[in-house]
């Protein structure tokens, strides 16, 4: 006999709220399966779900010890289940055959059974067993009711389908958006951060779990930035309504600056209300880098060769005049003004394809064992000639070691330090360049006791067309690749360079040298 409807529905409301509530299939399918069993009498209940392999695998069982569950196998492989026009049906006959198999194997005495398919959008699911141990047989009553069990079950199983299917989907977007090279952060219709990358948030230096809930505005602040922030827009109530695109740096102490692109991509719903912004974070520093080194590349050039073309020319034009009788000493006077630009301008195409070339990684030293103390005292009478106003002193230990270095590029290294010792030493003084050796290396300075370099101009001395803006540097010539070029070609001898500075007080550039013979860093022992 039936159970009354009203407790039927009871059992479906139950069923139903868990199928809502609960994620846990398990859970699930237990509460649906031992339902089932009450309702219709039964004892026993096994509910089956197909397999990779199309047989059935118990994914709930009721009223049976879990040791007897193997011996259901006649009940599980190979089930005669066929399409038809009603849906999926199974032979009744057959079962019952299994049925007898199942008794025998388990000594129960399992007398009846129905077997109802599970099914979504004619997709055979599995199968929901309800056994008896009496004679009574399940009438069609009983199966239409077992059939509801069934299509809640099977939902549960669809649920569970879009649920891991909504997870994968996470998941993946998740790592895309995690793993992407570019910064990425989603903001809520508030601008408060939902969801930030681990780019972005390397980037601006916000930790992920603190910028989560902050204004994306103060997360992701722009200094001189191209367009106003959308976000701080919306504050003061200006509708955000397309994409935009804005171009700004991020500026964090003791980091370098990080120029980058930023796209804000609003997300309506339906309605119109917006829902998400999807912000996009390019770094283009190099690109506005390039830019950058392009016109101060162009204006340096026009500056610098300029400068000595004119004269060269100026100078030229006038000792060729044929109306004007020179006398020697003018003559000699201009000839020497014409050579020493010339060497201006060779010096300045040296530096030039020495730049592009160290740029291009295309910078070939050769090596050999190099007496410094011999190639400081050359540079030294050098320069020494060429002014009066300083005294050029060398401190050099007559023990130094020999350095492991190609001659002429140290050469280069001493030629630019000590040319700026001069250029910036207006008022003369002493100059000293000096050495002294330890374990691996020698150290080498130059120091003067010109106009100094203030600190904060420190950091940025050795990049390429870095100049101190001052009066002097103004009146004195340079492109500002002597240091660039010391620092590239100190380093690709496995040594380093660095200053001490005071304004007023002059400048002291060290550099270092490994020693002939000592273990080098980049050694490698031989195979
Ligand atoms: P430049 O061609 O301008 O001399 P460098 O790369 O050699 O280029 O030097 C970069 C800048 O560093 C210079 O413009 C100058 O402002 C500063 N500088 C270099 N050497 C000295 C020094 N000995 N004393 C003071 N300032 C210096």
């Amino acid at each position: 006999m039936l159970m009354h409807p009203v407790q039927q529905f009871h059992f479906l409301l139950e069923i139903a709220r868990v199928l809502a509530s609960s994620l846990d299939l398990k859970d699930v399918f237990q509460r649906i399966l031992q339902s089932a069993v009450e309702i219709l009498h039964g004892q026993i209940g096994l509910l089956a779900l197909r397999a990779r392999r199309g047989h059935l695998q118990v994914v709930a069982a009721y009223g049976l010890p879990p040791t007897l569950l193997p011996r259901f196998r006649p009940l599980l492989e190979d089930i005669p289940y066929s399409r038809t026009e009603e849906g999926w049906s199974i032979s009744r006959q057959d079962i019952l055959s299994r049925l007898h198999l199942v008794a025998e194997a388990t000594g129960l005495s399992l007398r009846q059974v129905v077997a109802i398919p599970l099914t979504i959008e004619d997709e055979f699911l599995g199968l929901l067993y309800i056994f008896r141990t009496s004679e009574r047989p399940f009438t069609v009553e009983e199966e239409y009711l077992l059939r509801t069990f069934a299509d809640l079950a099977a939902i549960a199983v669809r649920n569970a389908r879009l649920y891991t299917a909504l997870q994968l989907e996470r998941n993946r977007l998740r790592a895309i958006i995690d793993n992407s090279a570019d910064g990425i952060m989603i903001l809520d219709a508030e601008c408060r951060v939902e969801v930030i990358n681990r780019t972005l948030s390397r980037m601006t230096g916000w930790p992920v779990e603190k910028a989560r809930g902050k204004p994306g505005h103060a997360v992701l602040h722009l200094e001189n930035a191209s367009e106003p922030d959308p976000c701080v827009q919306m504050e003061k109530g200006i509708p955000f309504k397309e994409q935009i695109y804005r171009e700004g740096d991020i500026v964090r102490p003791s980091k370098p600056r990080i120029t980058v692109g930023v796209t804000y991509t609003p997300v309506f719903d339906e309605a119109g209300e917006l829902q998400y912004i999807i912000v996009n974070v390019n770094d283009i520093t190099r690109f506005r880098e390039a830019e950058e080194m392009k016109s101060t590349f162009i204006s340096v050039i026009s500056h610098e060769l300029k400068t000595p073309v004119a004269l060269i020319k100026g100078y030229a034009a006038t000792l060729r005049r044929e109306d004007v009788q020179w006398d020697m000493d003018t003559i000699r006077e201009g000839l020497q003004i014409i050579e020493e630009e010339a060497d201006r301008l060779t010096h300045l195409i040296d530096n030039l394809l020495d730049a592009s070339r160290i740029q291009a990684g295309g910078l070939k030293l050769e090596f050999e064992e190099v007496d410094l103390k011999e190639v400081i005292k050359r540079v030294v009478d050098g320069f020494q000639v060429q002014t009066a106003a300083h005294q050029i002193v060398i401190d050099v230990p007559d023990d130094l070691p020999p350095v492991w270095a190609d001659r002429e590029r140290i050469r280069q290294v001493l030629d630019n330090l000590l040319s700026n010792a001069i250029k910036y030493s207006p008022e003369g003084g002493v100059i000293r360049v000096g050495a002294w050796a330890n374990t691996h290396e020698v150290t080498v300075y130059v120091a003067d006791q010109g106009i100094g370099i203030p600190e904060e101009e420190q950091p940025y001395l050795f990049e390429r067309f870095y100049r101190v803006d001052t009066s002097l540097r103004r009146k004195t010539k340079g492109a500002g690749l002597g240091l660039f070029l010391a620092k590239a070609l100190v380093e690709a001898h496995g040594g380093r360079i660095w200053v001490h500075s005071k304004p007023g007080e002059g400048s002291t550039f060290f550099f270092t040298l490994p020693i002939a013979g000592a273990p080098r860093e980049n050694d490698r022992p031989s195979p």
